[in-house]
């Protein structure tokens, strides 16, 4: 009789297996003489398999199908991979080409991955959590599909966000996948394409709204007390109203965080801090022009607001540093119907163009979150050109097809000076004999070292002072040979001390604000913590 049954299993359960590098010892224990290639291998060899592989691929979009079928194959060599090729596959995974598999989820959609609640489990969510296999949750992240990216109403399709994020949560900050809860609120599509594409997979009709959608999310985030009493919620790629109504009524009861307004903001302040080491300008000095007056702008500004405050200034000095226009030009108090997170940040001015905004403010940074490609045209970047020596410009909207400016073209309009990052990868760029490697305003800096610092210590809220501390922790990682080339947050293949970092600056923020219901390491020291949360990373090396 064979010794395990379980054999062939152990090759078919993506948490078990490791394929060719089973050891001969294991190939007995388990089992599965047999039913492998004679020749043993190792991880490392495997690497190398799966990037040959993956790099023969003529597309990205095949590239992401490669990748996450091997994550449902051999899940420790996904990550192992993901880890050691952080730069090259981030983009991958992640924005631009995340972007894409979204749009195209229904139609490359090999298995289901992740949790889907719709509005008929309205009255029995806890019945239905109960099906997710795994019952030590730490960290979930929800989207209702809304706006995922700069590309709108993807439905259903936008469960590609959750399951990327998370990827970079056990990637970048060593959050075990097991912990790790993708979900899709699907409450239906405004999307006509989508609804009437026979292949979706979503449900084909119009957007739950109003009291009825807030039922659900409450009661889903009720559900989650109960059953994953320590699980961090991450809301993700909400429509502005809906991502502030979220925000607003759970961030003083549950732990949860919005990474589009809170996330972005900290990654955003840390870019601040860096530039400003460039350019020489005193933080409090600072004019900040945002174009995009969405959650994604506003929740940078409060960030910056707060940064500011901290420095001494009250808080109308501090709103008078920052400015917001959208397509209607300068957020002027005389506009009619503004939405209410903008009504703090409108001007005492008269209504006027995005340029005429910028010739009177003299903003030393620009930032878009517009969504809008183009946006930031050879006029406006000339302008902040002529105005400042080293002018900051921040061209976040993602994906690449979205963004308000591209690398090159802010480079060439400024003869080189801009300080630039934009939401996506760049290119390197070429400017008169010189190349710049362009930095990324990346969130994926900031979110896997908030959720693992709030794990380490079971903080029981996420506050602005920890999204303070992260945005210093990070630019403090910049290091004067990165500023020198212009590059303004650090290499992306530091991404696990990055976040082992971070973790310790917000658990440090959660200790001193008695939030954290773990108690503190015997050894309190900053070494300590770091010592204690390092011993959590998960480690997918074989
Ligand atoms: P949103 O739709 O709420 O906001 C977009 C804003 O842009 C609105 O105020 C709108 O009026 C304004 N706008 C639209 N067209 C414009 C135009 N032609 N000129 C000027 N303003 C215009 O979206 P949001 O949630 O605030 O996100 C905005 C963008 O920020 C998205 O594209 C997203 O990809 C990007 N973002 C990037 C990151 C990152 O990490 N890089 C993080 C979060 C959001």
């Amino acid at each position: 009789m064979k010794k395990n049954p379980c054999g062939f299993n152990v090759l078919h359960n993506a948490k078990l297996n490791k394929g060719s590098a089973f050891s001969e010892a294991e190939r007995d224990q388990y089992g599965l003489r047999g039913l492998l290639p004679a020749g043993a291998t190792t991880q490392v060899i495997q690497i190398q398999r799966a990037l040959e592989n993956m790099r023969r691929k003529a597309y990205d979009i095949e590239r992401y199908i490669f990748l996450f079928a091997l994550q449902g194959r051999n899940e420790r060599l996904f990550y192992q991979l993901l880890i050691e090729h952080i730069n090259e596959l981030m983009p991958i995974i992640y924005t631009p080409t995340v972007g894409l598999a979204c749009q195209q989820f229904a139609h490359i959609f090999r298995e289901p991955r992740g949790f889907y609640i719709t509005p008929d489990d309205r009255g029995r969510m806890h019945e239905i959590l109960c099906n997710w296999p795994e019952k030590d949750v730490r960290m979930i992240v929800i989207t209702d599909g809304q706006r995922i990216l700069g590309l709108g109403d993807l439905g259903a399709n936008g469960m590609g966000i959750p399951i990327g994020k998370l990827a970079l949560y056990t990637a970048g900050a060593g959050i075990h996948p097991e912990q790790c809860l993708p979900v899709m609120l699907d409450v239906g599509t405004n999307n006509q394409e989508l609804r009437d594409d026979p292949l979706y997979l979503g449900i084909k009709k119009p957007r739950l709204t109003g009291a009825a959608y807030h039922e659900l999310v409450e009661e889903f985030v009720g559900t989650v007390q109960d059953i994953f009493p320590k699980a961090v919620i991450q809301f993700e790629d909400f429509l502005t109203p809906n991502a502030y109504a979220l925000l607003n009524t759970y961030r003083d009861r549950v732990c949860c965080f919005n990474d589009d307004i809170q996330g972005t903001a900290a990654m955003v302040l840390a870019g601040i801090y860096s530039s400003i080491r460039i350019s020489g300008h005193k933080f409090p000095d600072l004019r900040i022009m945002f174009l995009g007056a969405g959650s994604a702008a506003t929740g940078m500004a409060d960030l910056i607001q707060r940064a500011l405050c901290n420095t001494g200034m009250n808080n109308d000095e501090a709103v008078q540093r920052l400015w917001f226009v959208d397509e209607n030009g300068l957020v002027v108090k005389s506009r009619k119907e503004l939405a209410e997170h903008i009504l703090p940040y409108t001007k005492d001015q008269p209504a006027m163009s995005f340029v005429e905004a910028i010739k009177l403010f003299k903003p030393q940074i620009l930032i878009g979150a517009t969504g809008v490609q183009g946006t930031f045209t050879e006029e406006v970047i000339r302008l902040m050109a002529e105005i400042n020596e080293r002018p900051a410009i921040f061209a976040l909207s993602n994906p690449s097809s979205h963004t308000e400016c591209t690398a090159q073209q802010a480079y060439d309009w400024t003869d080189g000076r801009v300080i630039f990052a934009s939401g996506s990868p760049s290119e390197d760029v070429s400017f008169q004999g010189k190349t710049f490697h362009p930095g990324q305003g990346n969130n994926a800096y900031i979110f896997p070292g908030v959720g693992l610092g709030a794990i380490a210590c079971e903080t029981s809220r996420i506050t602005e002072e920890m999204f303070l501390a992260a945005a210093a922790t990070l630019a403090n990682m910049v290091q004067p040979a990165h500023l020198e080339q212009g590059v303004i947050y650090p290499p992306l293949e530091d991404i696990r001390a990055i976040s082992l970092a971070i973790a310790c600056a917000v658990a440090e923020k959660a200790y001193e604000q008695n939030l954290a219901q773990k108690p503190a390491p015997k050894d309190v020291s900053k070494s300590g913590l770091q010592e204690s949360i390092a011993k959590l990373m998960y480690d997918p090396s074989y």
